[in-house]
């Protein structure tokens, strides 16, 4: 057996530039693992605690030197000794050590790079890759090279993300899952050049977002997506055939005083009146997917709008479900979505994020594993992606290095795999 020797962790930039936390393991037999940890912009009002200094003096108050702090001189004593390959026990510590409801105590962010590193440091003392680790540890089905999870590319940046005026916050082409993940990498590469020659020739201006979609000004939210049609079209590739449309509205973002402004209509619109909104647009553009397209405690809206067209696409719980098991459950209960966004960092340790998977699974939810807006050249979610077998990642654009680490992980996967398992 091998145990534990070191943790340490230190503060890094992220890719807004802000500091984030990397925690480095090592075992007695010499492997070694690090893990850094992302940051949302649009984040839900229920998501695990991220600590942050609050040193003005200090990178703008947002200095995470107490997270590190408390991954050094505490959580260390504790999982120092412990066995990598034991990830329950080790989450389990943590939480105990924590001890608070939403890690409040310790941080989430000081949480998850541990559990994360050692998850990583299992894999490495198995000596296999960490997709196939997480698909054994957990019970999941090995991977298949035909089959890994479907892109979701965000190509235009809005509300918190974007520099521009739409309200949405991302507006995603989706290749269809019959591709290899190669080929949709491809396709999606491909539009995103041709959407800036787009953008460029109607005056839009073409800079990126934080996920590396373009943020341009427009005058509405539909007019991001009739670019994209636009795109499409002139492209080799058929919309809703070869790729699909998907949006996520992040709607919690511009929810104010019981109402939704958008630049697509006059006046603000009550809950139903929004529902209206995405029933035509859906009518319209045949979507794939519709991220929280309500405030994060409109339950009301989720339940008839999933009512009324939930079985023709995805509805995708983010900001509603944070990655918690007991917001899932009543999700379930009260049939409000169909598919939910997994964020390691929204709950705070790999194996509450792998309970909260197992459950979506079981009751035939779709699961999406995303990155966050503010991340860093780590590329482990595709790994854990493909481990647990998630039918879709949503990494960004296929541009910046953060969002193109994670892709090119997945290529490197495929090809692996299908090293494993010859064709001819
Ligand atoms: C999202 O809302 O799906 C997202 C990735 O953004 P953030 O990381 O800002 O929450
Ligand atoms: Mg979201």
């Amino acid at each position: 057996m091998s145990k534990i020797k070191s943790v340490y962790a230190r503060e890094i930039l992220d890719s807004r530039g802000n500091p984030t936390i990397e925690t480095t393991v090592w075992s007695d037999n010499a492997h070694g693992a690090v893990a850094s940890i992302p940051s949302g912009a649009s984040t839900g009002r229920l998501e695990a605690y991220e600590m942050r200094d609050s040193d003005p003096n200090r990178f703008g108050g947002l200095g995470v030197l107490k997270a590190c702090a408390n991954v050094n001189q505490i959580i260390s004593k504790y999982i120092v000794g412990q066995d990598p390959l034991k990830q329950n026990d080790i989450d389990q510590i943590l939480l105990n050590t924590d001890g608070s409801a939403n890690k409040s105590k310790l941080g989430a962010n000081a949480i998850l790079s541990v559990s994360q590193a050692c998850f990583e440091l299992g894999a490495a003392c198995a000596e296999i890759p960490t997709f196939e680790y997480a698909a054994q540890k957990y019970g999941f089905p090995p991977a298949s090279p035909t089959h890994l999870p479907s892109p979701i590319f965000n190509l235009i940046n809005g509300g918190k993300h974007g520099a521009g005026n739409l309200d949405f916050q991302e507006f995603h082409v989706i290749p269809s899952s019959r591709k290899t993940f190669s080929a949709s990498l491809e396709m999606g590469s491909e539009l995103y050049h041709l959407l800036k020659k787009v953008l460029i020739e109607k005056k839009a201006t073409s800079s990126v977002g934080d996920e590396g979609g373009y943020a341009p000004n427009l005058v509405s939210n539909t007019d991001a997506i009739e670019l994209l049609v636009e795109t499409i079209e002139a492209s080799p590739y058929k919309l809703n055939e070869d790729l699909y449309l998907g949006l996520d509205i992040a709607a919690s973002t511009f929810f104010q005083g019981g109402k939704y402004k958008i630049s697509d209509v006059k006046d603000p619109m009550t809950g139903i009146q929004m529902g209206d909104f995405l029933i035509d647009l859906n009518r319209k553009y045949s979507l794939l997917s519709i991220e929280d397209p309500f405030d994060q405690e409109a339950w009301t809206d989720w339940e008839n709008l999933f009512a009324n067209i939930g079985k023709q696409l995805m509805i995708v719980g983010d900001d509603l479900l944070v990655t918690n098991k007991a917001r899932l459950e009543e999700a379930i209960k009260r049939s409000a979505c169909n598919a939910v966004l997994i964020k390691p960092n929204q709950i705070g340790t790999i194996s509450e994020t792998v309970a909260v998977i197992k459950l979506a699974k079981k009751n035939n939810f779709s699961v999406i594993i995303s990155h966050r807006s503010g991340d860093t050249d780590e590329d482990f979610l595709a790994d854990f992606a493909v481990g647990v077998g998630a039918d879709f990642v949503k990494f960004g654009a296929p541009g910046r290095g953060e969002r193109v680490a994670k892709y090119n992980r997945l290529l490197f996967i495929q090809e692996y795999l299908e090293s494993l398992h010859p064709t001819s």
